[in-house]
């Protein structure tokens, strides 16, 4: 193929930022709204910061979504094409980011449904093609790995092979049946899950590739702050912040750099999304923000974020 150079028009990391709407909580205190997106692509804030007054106040993505704009326009413009692209041969990935209560949850498990529903659509209309979907899903939590759709609590092992890559060993996989029960796995899922990773593999069975769509719920980006400006003051809470921090230096690496070292290994999180990361595969991100003036630092870390994966 074309390698590096074959990228093309599409681009290979497509970066969105979503504004949910204040929270009633937000409202009763007072709390005003800090962003705006003026047009489709830039967000502004509404006023300057006062301890940095040369920062910038409006940053640049490729799509922007106001706080009024429903989960099924999010994933037509910010994550839809990634996504089935899984159908032509390409592993993708959907990552949600942003601090905690930033709407990560609701935004990732609305694409999740979205994306399950295109599929089984394209399925209906491929009946020379033969699909099965699978299911999985694991959290990591403290760079430890536990698959959310088993009671068992135990840790999950990674192992690397030469021919699948890394694995997780003894990941339960289900066969999915139909979208309901896409919505039955998800529900049994979040009453396991502490953060969540979720993972949909799809095997097409002319091929006997096993392409992977991953959905992945990031832990919220402000333990990846407090982690920077604390230092390495607890083991415990780096151990936490690992994963999410070598994802942003892997995505600004991949999306700066064509040859050069990407640490996938430094975490168990770009181990198991390596192939789906790097090479020929596709990703998406959507951050997630609080429109709420008391989140603005946060809020802007996470624009800082979006803008290096640009
Ligand atoms: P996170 O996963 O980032 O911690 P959640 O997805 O749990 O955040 O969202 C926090 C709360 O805000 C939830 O009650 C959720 O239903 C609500 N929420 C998030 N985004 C939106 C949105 N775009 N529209 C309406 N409610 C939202
Ligand atoms: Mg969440």
């Amino acid at each position: 193929g074309g390698g590096g150079g074959g990228v093309g028009k599409l681009e290979r990391i497509l970066v969105s930022v979503r504004l949910r709407p204040l929270s009633d909580k937000e409202i009763a205190r007072g709390d005003p709204s800090e962003w705006e997106c003026i047009n489709d692509t830039t967000i502004i804030s509404r006023s300057t910061f006062p301890d940095r007054p040369s920062a910038p106040t409006a940053y640049s993505f490729d799509r922007v979504f106001r706080s009024d704009c429903d989960t099924n326009e999010v994933y037509k413009q910010g994550a839809k094409e990634v996504a089935l692209s899984v159908v032509s041969g390409i592993n993708s990935s959907i990552f949600a980011y942003g601090q905690t209560s930033s709407g990560k949850t609701y935004t990732m498990t609305g694409i999740t449904e979205y994306t399950v529903a295109d599929i089984y659509d394209y399925i209906g209309k491929h009946e020379e093609r033969a699909f099965v979907l699978k299911f999985s899903a694991i959290e990591i939590y403290n760079e430890v790995v536990r698959d959310l759709l088993s009671a068992e609590n135990t840790p999950l092992r990674l192992w690397d092979d030469a021919e699948k890559g890394t694995y997780v060993e003894n990941l339960t996989e289900v066969v999915l049946r139909n979208w309901n029960h896409l919505k039955e796995l998800i529900s049994v899922c979040e009453a396991q899950r502490k953060t969540g990773e979720t993972y949909l593999n799809e095997n097409s069975s002319r091929s006997h590739q096993i392409l992977k769509l991953n959905f992945v719920d990031l832990a919220g980006s402000e333990r990846a702050s407090q982690a920077l400006s604390a230092g390495a003051r607890l083991k415990e809470g780096c151990h936490i912040n690992r994963s999410l921090l070598t994802l942003g230096t892997v995505i600004r690496k991949l999306s700066k750099v064509r040859n050069g070292h990407i640490p996938y290994r430094d975490s168990k999180l770009t181990r198991i999304l390596q192939p789906s990361l790097g090479g020929n595969a596709r990703t998406a991100i959507i951050c997630t923000m609080s429109p709420a003036r008391s989140h603005m630092e946060q809020s802007r870390n996470t624009l800082l974020f979006a803008s290096c994966a640009k």
